[in-house]
């Protein structure tokens, strides 16, 4: 029976590409596992569908609609994984190594979809920081905003992780409300079009939201705009000949590079052999070098110890090492399973020769290996190889050549100086990791390495059991690095969003802004008529309704009761004469505290109705002290809504305190969880 043909997909159909099919053989047996081929696909008609269908039907969402349909893509991966993790085997890989890529995949939607709902407005716009006032009067201002780019997104991904590669890309742009079109790599394409199905079946993603490319990319490319966006996970080879496509240039297409890395892991000069740094670092490197058979975009390529313990992490490393085993993934005696194709083994034998110009080979012979299972003669395995050089400082290839498989070089340094400047010969990094129980050379590395690491994990005693290691990006932190790594970052929350949004400055009246953004801005048009606006539920409550409080004059028996009550018996509010010496003072004020709390007495309505909680305060300034005598009052505008289920949502009110003469006393913005 011939090996099933991989289909893509393409504006809503599943097709198979007409002729010239490409056989993707087994990492563990060398058997055809899939047959592909794009050809005669019609790849602009692909860039038009997305742009006319699949980016109009996202962009009717909201920002928390969105995050809803990666949460269903997340749940159905779940539930259909087992069917993955079959495929993943066929990679190469073992079940640890398919978590990170299918679970770690789901968990990566999940993340973000939580990121979306809590950091992202239910709305189509995202405001980019406080607006900027431009004009004494305050009549005309700026506010910075996030709208979706117009074009599609297109995906072209790395062999090593076929469903995590896809998803941690598809997350941040499927949630920014733009289209994808995900290009797998060959190799493992099967598994990317596995997950891929699995949610399209949800029938969650709108028509054109995503697009599959089984093969080769054609004339694609000539045919993208300056509102697409080319994100692209592979070799610096790749990268560079893409970027350099004339489209690209001539239209200033938005293009994100994720490229090779030789990641560095630094023992400190603290952590000797009696410490508990010394055996994590040890156990990470040989995690690292055997994790996914090396082949990890962050994995450990150079392992950089002080001078005088080479000797002992060179044994305690061969140590470890020795107690991999090789072979057949699902065997569950295999710690290390095969290379993705005999050509990346093949590559990695030759990267290994070049390093070994100038290093030896301490471990591992990369011609010889045993294995559990598998075809030792069609399969891809290797042995782990661990290098020793003794010269980084002199040597170049140490520092320039990734050999993407389960290698790594073991290297010296003199004194702290030198580390990071052996770290930074990487020319630019996804990732390093320092082993330090000493946070002054933490925060020597932080500012002598940060320019050159995307990331930077600090792992000690204190944190080890619950650090998620240096080989893990997490969609909460930036992934990507400077110069050699491609100089592109992925991920990191809200930050990931906007790499597929426009940022634009908004100019105009306040309430023209208020009308842009749905958020109330100071100046803009109020409404203070009845009813008060805690009698009103979550969505009868108008952005802009108001209630001016009548005034309540503070006097010296409100101060002291209230230091009495409290405890607050602060000088500023007891002490005339102290309080006059400070310089902010006239003399004995008002605590703070009291000021908020008679601002709630004056605003609050006291009934039970939609108000069901005070959630919390932000941006709290007391700009004005208030000596006893004087008159506050205060002005509470609902300013923002956000939903957050069916029963009650977050409305943000502006809060502005002021006194007799109409002076600023305190301003705030008051957070209330209201029912639906
Ligand atoms: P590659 O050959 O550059 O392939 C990467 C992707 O580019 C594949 O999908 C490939 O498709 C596609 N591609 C190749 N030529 C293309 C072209 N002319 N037009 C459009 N697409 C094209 O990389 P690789 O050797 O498979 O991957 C290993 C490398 O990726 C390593 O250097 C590793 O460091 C790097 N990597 C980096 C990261 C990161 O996040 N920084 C992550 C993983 C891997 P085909 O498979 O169909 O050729």
């Amino acid at each position: 029976m011939s090996a099933p043909i991989l289909k893509n997909f393409v504006a809503g159909k599943w097709v198979e590409g007409m002729g010239g099919l490409v056989e993707i053989a087994s990492a563990v047996t060398g058997e055809t596992v899939a047959q592909t081929s794009s050809a005669g696909l019609d790849f602009k008609a692909m860039l038009d569908h997305a742009r006319t269908v699949g980016g109009p039907a996202l962009r009717k969402l909201t920002f928390h609609d969105r995050a809803y349909i990666l949460k269903d893509l997340g749940k159905a991966i779940m539930e259909c994984k087992e069917e993955l993790y079959k495929l993943n085997f066929q990679t190469g890989a073992t079940r640890k190594d398919g978590w990170i890529d299918i679970e770690g995949g789901a968990g990566t939607l999940f993340a973000m979809s939580s990121t979306g709902r809590r950091h992202l407005p239910d709305d189509k716009i995202f405001m980019d920081g406080p607006a900027e006032q431009i004009s004494r009067e305050g009549s005309f201002m700026g506010q910075h905003i996030y709208t979706p780019r117009h074009g599609v997104a297109v995906h072209i991904n790395a062999f090593n992780f076929p469903v995590w590669g896809m998803l941690e890309k598809l997350a941040p742009t499927l949630l920014a409300g733009v289209p994808a079109i995900v290009k797998p790599a060959t190799n493992t394409a099967y598994l990317a079009e596995a997950a891929l199905r699995i949610m399209v079946e949800t029938g969650r993603l709108p028509d054109g939201a995503v697009q599959l490319i089984v093969g080769s990319v054609g004339d694609l490319f000539d045919h993208l705009t300056g509102q697409d966006t080319v994100s692209f996970t592979g070799s610096a080879q790749t990268a560079s000949k893409l970027k350099n496509h004339p489209r690209i240039t001539s239209q200033s297409v938005r293009f994100v590079a994720e490229q090779d890395s030789l990641n560095a892991s630094v023992l400190g000069p603290d952590a000797t052999p009696d410490t508990p740094e010394f055996d994590l670092f040890i156990k990470e490197v040989v995690r690292e070098m055997t994790v996914k058979a090396g082949q990890k975009c962050t994995a450990i390529r150079r392992a950089i110890v002080p001078m005088d313990l080479l000797g002992a992490a060179e044994d305690a490393l061969k140590a470890r090492l020795a107690k991999i085993t090789v072979g057949d993934p699902a065997n569950d005696d295999v710690r290390m399973g095969a290379l993705v194709s005999q050509a990346q083994r093949d590559d990695v034998r030759d990267k290994i020769a070049i390093l070994a110009n100038e290093s030896e080979i301490v471990f591992g012979d990369p011609h010889k290996v045993e294995v559990i299972g598998g075809d030792i003669n069609r399969g891809a395995f290797i042995s782990p190889v661990l290098l020793r050089c003794d010269n980084p400082q002199s040597a170049v290839n140490v520092h320039e050549v990734e050999a993407f498989g389960p290698v790594s070089t073991l290297m010296p340094y003199n004194d702290l100086d030198d580390a990071i400047a052996l770290c930074n010969r990487g020319e630019g990094s996804l990732v390093m990791s320092l082993f330090t129980h000493d946070g002054q050379i933490a925060r020597d590395f932080a500012l002598g390495a940060g320019a050159y690491h995307g990331r930077i994990a600090i792992i000690n005693r204190d944190s080890a059991k619950e650090s998620t290691g240096h080989g893990s990006p997490l969609p909460v932190l930036v992934h990507g690095g400077p110069g050699r790594a491609g100089g592109g970052e992925e991920l990191g929350g809200v930050r990931g969003v906007k790499h597929y949004m426009q940022r634009t400055a908004i100019q105009g009246s306040p309430a023209i802004i208020t009308g842009v953004t749905n958020s109330w801005m100071k100046g803009a048009e109020t409404d203070a008529s009845a009813p008060h606006p805690f009698r009103l539920k979550f969505g009868d409550l108008n952005i802009g309704k108001t209630i001016e409080t009548k005034p309540r004059t503070i006097t010296l028996d409100d101060i002291e009761h209230f230091a009495e009550f409290t405890g607050d018996n602060f000088y500023a509010h007891m002490d005339d004469e102290a309080a006059k010496a400070n310089p902010f003072f006239p003399g004995r004020v008002a605590h703070g505290y009291l000021i908020l709390s008679f601002a709630a007495g004056l605003f609050v309505d006291p009934a039970p109705g939609p108000v069901l909680a005070n959630y919390g305060l932000d941006e709290l300034r007391f700009l004005t002290p208030v000596p006893a005598g004087d008159t506050i009052k205060v002005r509470l505008t609902a300013k923002s809504k956000k939903k957050r289920n069916d029963e009650y949502g977050e409305v943000r009110w502006d809060v502005l305190v002021t006194n007799q003469d109409d002076e600023a006393v305190a301003s705030y913005d008051l957070l209330t969880m209201n029912a639906i």
